[in-house]
């Protein structure tokens, strides 16, 4: 008996082994299909950041392609992330006629490095204009070449920057680069006034992201006119039952669901995304994944990937996934977890506390960049999280609130408070902290994890930003991260420099720069809870910003410092920059835009004939009533309600009609609000039989 299931387990195993990666064009993979030669050069530009050999192009081109047709592939195509927040594609086959009727198979270095999309429907916020329609696409060799696969396609997908005639980014991935270069400069410099060995060419970020969803069965969905254009319910009442007994959280998987999850890990797999954990979240019908972290770049890209087979196996089994920041009003909404780290080129995670003075010394002063990037930039990362999905979750108890703050758990805190005070020592427990003298004592993981609450929390070894919206691409919130964290590091390194060929000792330069730092930002760093009332009131009286809604936030990319930041960095230039912002608005706009659009014709077609119908019935009823010389009072009662509620309906209508035509989206928002009231009002007196949207209960609670 115990050989047998010792036996299974053993092919369970080889199994997850055998098919892990199998439809990525890993290093793994190539080293069987290129010459030692070219393998090694490749190798060099993905792991150490040397610049790409352009003679390598054709070699790797035919190996993609071999490798490609065996595994069924017929098409290839350049694979990229434009600004409408999606992933985009176009297809082309392999073939080639031949002179004789047949046809050869081909794929070219060219076609391999550089593609030109006709891009001119993407958005470019003026930095193309539509007669030179072209962007271009060129080859991320850092990211992996994969293959997607349906029942009946099998297509090469080469990740790829887009940019525009010239040069100019229309892309996530191309300032994401450049952003991850930057901060790669900056930590290497630090890393050498440290004396730290290189055993890498370059440093690197990190990133894991946690992925909250929600999924709905399909023929519900399929009921939902909201859903389907808007990826959220514009009307629902809540029902009496949802996530008060908190008997989801971490419940047991249903079993329909776990199929679901056990499909998506394999898929994963196949496509090399270290899928690691899987739980039900807070809400009835709401889940997470969360793969373990990666390269940032490469991060990005899978999370990206994550979202898309979320989708597509949810369909297989019958389900549609949401991804939308807030598909259910009233109860938790979805976002991601960013979690952020940075490794040296010693190889090495640069948030993890050290265990001897010198690497503790670098550790704080990461930690103290930190606090100076967020505390100076908190408007640009919040305009990174942004949208009009996010701005229903932010704040609103389930997720941090608008406001950036830094929570570093009691036992960090005391450190940098005692940086601050130097010499005079506070701590009596472990005296005073000396920058490059003083051990620090291991900080246990568990006690750094505590709260949930803080937008910016380190959580051991690693700062987990938790207002990224479900929907959202990471690229966003890692490239302000990165660049902001770079142009911190780029001043503390300046001042060291200066200080060192001033013939300072290094030490007590570092401590005062890192004291000047902690004075000036520690309004930054907030240990409480960040949903309390308390907290709105200390934030504001420590002047930190609260950009409440994505119009507002939206504005920190016109703000002058910024644009100096990434101008300075050649992470966007100035013209870039501003094209995003107005991508950005236009694209709140639309979305609202769009909303207000479908919760008129739901009022107008869904909401008000029924009502209408109920009314007759009513009407009937009591006529009935009276004509038996009977009194019914409260049928009539019901019956003015129904029409009270009814007016209001109309009354909102006309209202959004009106404010649709050219008011500001915060009036529209407004409007829309008050529509649902009055349709959630009547959702709650009408018939079931007579009410076809599905109800909340019937969405939240899978079967
Ligand atoms: P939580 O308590 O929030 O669930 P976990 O420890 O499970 O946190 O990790 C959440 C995510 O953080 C995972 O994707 C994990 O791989 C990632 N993570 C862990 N270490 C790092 C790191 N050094 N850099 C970036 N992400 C990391
Ligand atoms: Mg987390």
């Amino acid at each position: 008996m115990k050989k047998k299931t010792s036996k299974k387990l053993k092919k369970r195993t080889a199994t997850i082994k055998e098919i892990y990666g199998e439809n990525v064009f890993s290093l793994k993979t190539m080293r069987r299909y290129l010459s030692d030669k070219t393998f090694r050069s490749l190798k060099a530009t993905i792991q150490e950041g040397c610049p790409l050999n352009p003679g390598i192009a054709d070699e790797m081109a035919d190996a993609m392609k071999t490798w490609a047709l065996s595994k069924g592939a017929t098409h290839f195509t350049h694979w990229f992330q434009p600004l409408t927040g999606a992933t985009a594609e176009k297809h082309d086959s392999f073939i080639i006629p031949d002179t004789e009727g047949g046809v050869i198979l081909q794929f070219s270095g060219e076609e391999l490095v550089k593609g030109e999309p006709d891009a001119s429907s993407f958005p470019s916020g003026g930095l193309r204009a539509s007669f030179e329609a072209r962007g271009y696409t060129a080859w991320d060799p850092t990211s992996p070449a994969f293959i997607k696969k349906t029942k009946k396609s099998a297509t090469l997908c080469i990740p790829t920057a887009f940019y525009s005639y010239h040069g100019e980014a229309l892309d996530k991935k191309t300032p994401l680069l450049r952003s991850i270069q930057v901060l790669s400069r900056q930590v290497s410099r630090l890393g050498k006034l440290f004396g730290v060995r290189a055993v890498n060419k370059r440093a690197h970020a990190t990133l894991g992201v946690e992925q909250e969803y929600f999924l709905i069965d399909k023929k519900f969905y399929h009921k939902r006119l909201d859903l389907i254009q808007t990826g959220r319910t514009l009307f629902g009442r809540k029902p009496a039952k949802h996530q008060q007994m908190g008997d989801h959280y971490f419940g047991i998987i249903k079993k329909r669901v776990l199929d679901f999850m056990e499909d998506l890990d394999r898929e994963l797999w196949r496509l090399g995304i270290p899928s690691k954990t899987r739980h039900n979240e807070v809400c009835p019908g709401q889940f997470e994944i969360a793969p373990m972290f990666e390269e940032q770049n490469l991060s990005v890209d899978h999370n990206m990937m994550v979202m898309e087979m979320l989708r597509q196996v949810a369909e297989q089994h019958g389900f549609i996934c949401l991804l939308h920041e807030k598909p259910y009003a009233g109860v938790n909404g979805s976002g991601k977890h960013n979690n952020w780290s940075v490794v040296g080129p010693d190889g090495r995670n640069w948030l993890q506390p050290g265990n001897n003075p010198r690497e503790n010394a670098k550790f704080i002063t990461v930690i103290c960049a930190l606090m100076k990037a967020i505390d100076t930039y908190a408007p640009l990362l919040r305009a990174s999280v942004a949208s009009a999905g996010n701005d229903h979750r932010l704040g609103s108890s389930e997720a941090p609130p608008s406001i950036l703050s830094i929570f570093l758990g009691e036992q960090l805190s005391d450190v940098i408070e005692q940086i601050e005070k130097g010499t005079t020592g506070s701590s009596p427990k472990r005296g005073v902290i000396k920058i490059g003298v003083t051990s620090l004592a291991p900080f246990p993981r568990d006690i750094t994890d505590r709260n949930r609450t803080s937008p910016f929390a380190f959580t051991g070894n690693k700062f987990e930003f938790r207002a990224v919206g479900s929907n959202q691409s990471c690229a966003e919130a890692n490239i302000v991260l990165n660049t902001i964290v770079a142009d911190a590091l780029d001043e503390i390194c300046g001042k060291l420099e200066k200080a060192l060929r001033g013939g300072k000792n290094f030490n007590t330069a570092l401590q005062a720069i890192l004291r000047d730092i902690i004075k000036k930002h520690k309004r930054i760093l907030f240990n409480g809870d960040n949903y309390s009332a308390k907290w709105l009131a200390e934030a504001r009286k420590r002047g930190l910003p609260n950009l409440r809604t994505t119009e507002e936030a939206l504005e920190a990319l016109r703000d002058e410092k910024v644009v100096a930041l990434f101008k300075k960095h050649k992470v966007l230039s100035e013209h870039e920059l501003k094209s995003r912002y107005e991508i950005f608005k236009e694209q709140y706009k639309k979305t609202i835009d769009i909303e207000a659009g479908c919760a008129l014709t739901m009022a107008k077609t869904m909401i008000v004939p029924p009502a209408v119908e109920y009314e007759r019935r009513l009407i009937e009823v009591i006529n009935g009533a009276e004509s038996c010389d009977l009194k019914p009072v409260r049928a009539r009662q019901l019956l003015k309600k129904v029409c009270s509620e009814m007016e209001n309906t109309l009354s909102g209508v006309k209202k959004l009609e009106k404010s649709i035509k050219g008011s500001s989206s915060r009036r529209i928002i407004k409007d829309m609000d008050a529509l649902r009231r009055s349709g959630d009002e009547l959702e709650g007196l009408l018939p079931q039989n007579l009410w076809e949207l599905p109800s909340y209960a019937k969405m939240m609670f899978l079967r």
